[in-house]
C-alpha cells in the first residue's frame, strides 16, 4: 500500500493506493459508517459488504438526479444515520458525486469517503471536492464543493470492470496528457490499453500519474478562477453531447476534445500534426472522434452552460500538446466556428 496526503484549504486526507477493500475497517467504525453503492458493484462486490449498512441504488447516469438523492436521504432516515455517521461511496462517478452530494447536504453536512471503482473515477471524479446530481439533461447543475475523510484505491475492483468503462476512463486520462504532460502523452502513444491493464503495477503508475496531474491543477485553484478552468478541456461541447445523445462521459469528451482541437486550430495556431496526433491517440484507445450532432440544439445547450460569462464563452484551446490556455470567445466568433468547422 502507498498512502498520498491532499491538502486543501477546508481539509487534509489521505488517499490509500493499492490496497484492499478491507483496510476500510481500520479507518472508519463500522457501526457508524454506511456504503453508498450501485446494483452492479453489489452485484459483484456483496460479499466485501456483508456485513456493512448499505445502501444500494439504480446505476447509471440516469439516476444522477435529485429523485435519486431523495430515496437515499429516506434510506439513510430508515437506518437512524446521525451527524457522526460516514458515508462510503464505492462506485464509479455517478455514486462517488451523488453520495458526496447527499453526505453535504444531509443533516447540513456529514463525513464521506470515496472509493472509486472505474478509471474515471479514479483519475478525475474523486479529486477536487466537486459532486452532485445532474436536472434533465443540465449536467452537474447541482452541488457543492467538500472534501472526502479518505480516499481508498483497491484495483481488486477493476477485474470486473467492463472494457467500455476503461476506454471511457482513458477520455480523461488523455485529455490529462494534452493539457498537462507532454510525457505522458508520448508514454500513452507507446502503450496500449492492453499494457497498460496487463499488471497492477502499471496500472498503479498510470492512475497515481493522473491523480497527481488533477491534484496539482485543483490545489493551484480550489475555486476555478483560473487554472482549474484547464481540466474543462473537451468537456463545453462534450457535456452538451452526453446528456443530449446519452453518450457515455468518455466517449463525449473525447468527441469535445477533437472539436476543441478544430477551435484551437482557427484560433490558437494550435498546429495541425498536433490534432492528428490526438486525434490517433484517441483512436488507439478505442474513442470516437466525431459525431453528428444537432447544431441548433447543443448551441442552445451550450447557452446555457456555466461556462458562459456574459457575452463570451470560456473555451479550452491548446497551444501545444501538454500546454493548454482558458480563452474567453465571443458567442458570435463560436456560432460562426460552429457552423463552420464542427
Ligand atoms: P458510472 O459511475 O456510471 O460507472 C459506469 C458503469 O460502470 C456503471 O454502470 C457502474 O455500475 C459500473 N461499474 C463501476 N465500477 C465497476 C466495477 N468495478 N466493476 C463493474 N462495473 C462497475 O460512470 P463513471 O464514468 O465512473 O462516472 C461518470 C460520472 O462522473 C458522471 O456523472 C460525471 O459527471 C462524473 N464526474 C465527476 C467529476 C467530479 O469532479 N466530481 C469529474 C468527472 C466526472
Amino acid at each position: 500500500m502507498q498512502q498520498e496526503h491532499f491538502t486543501f484549504s477546508s481539509k487534509n486526507y489521505t488517499g490509500y493506493f493499492n490496497v484492499d477493500f478491507s483496510y476500510v475497517e481500520k479507518l472508519v467504525s463500522k457501526d457508524q459508517s454506511v456504503i453508498i453503492t450501485d446494483k452492479n458493484l453489489a452485484g459483484h462486490y456483496s460479499h466485501k459488504f456483508l456485513t456493512w449498512r448499505t445502501i444500494i441504488i439504480e446505476p447509471g447516469e440516469k439516476n444522477k438526479q435529485q429523485a435519486t438523492a431523495d430515496h437515499i436521504i429516506r434510506e439513510l432516515i430508515k437506518l437512524k444515520a446521525d451527524r457522526d455517521t460516514i458515508i462510503i461511496a464505492i462506485g464509479g462517478g455517478v455514486i462517488t458525486d451523488i453520495a458526496a452530494y447527499v453526505a453535504s447536504v444531509y443533516m447540513r453536512g456529514i463525513k464521506f469517503a470515496l472509493v472509486p471503482t472505474t478509471i474515471l473515477a479514479m483519475v478525475d471524479a474523486c479529486i477536487g471536492g466537486k459532486n452532485g446530481i445532474d436536472v434533465g439533461i443540465y449536467k452537474n447543475l447541482v452541488g457543492t464543493i467538500r472534501h472526502p475523510e479518505f480516499l481508498l484505491y483497491d484495483y481488486g475492483f477493476l477485474k470486473s470492470l467492463p472494457q467500455s468503462e476503461w476506454i471511457n476512463g482513458f477520455a480523461e486520462i488523455i485529455k490529462h496528457a494534452c493539457i498537462k504532460d507532454k510525457m505522458l502523452f508520448e508514454w500513452l502513444e507507446s502503450q496500449s490499453l492492453d499494457s497498460l491493464q496487463s499488471s497492477v503495477h502499471i496500472t498503479d503508475e498510470l492512475i497515481r500519474r493522473n491523480v497527481d496531474i488533477k491534484y496539482n491543477v485543483v490545489i493551484n485553484d480550489e475555486f476555478e478562477k483560473g487554472e482549474r478552468r484547464l481540466l474543462n478541456f473537451g468537456h463545453t461541447l462534450g457535456h452538451a453531447v452526453e446528456n443530449l445523445y446519452k453518450l457515455s462521459h468518455g466517449h463525449a469528451v473525447a468527441i469535445g476534445m477533437v472539436a476543441a482541437c478544430t477551435i484551437s486550430e482557427e484560433v490558437n495556431k494550435f498546429p495541425a500534426a498536433d490534432k492528428l496526433r490526438i486525434v490517433s491517440l484517441l483512436k488507439k484507445y478505442n474513442l470516437p472522434v466525431q459525431l453528428k450532432f444537432d447544431k441548433e440544439k447543443i448551441w442552445e445547450v451550450l447557452l446555457m452552460d456555466k461556462k458562459k460569462s456574459g457575452s463570451k464563452i470560456n473555451f479550452v484551446l491548446l497551444n501545444s500538446i501538454g500546454d493548454a490556455i482558458v480563452q474567453p470567445i465571443s458567442v458570435k466568433q463560436l456560432e460562426e466556428l460552429f457552423a463552420v468547422c464542427l
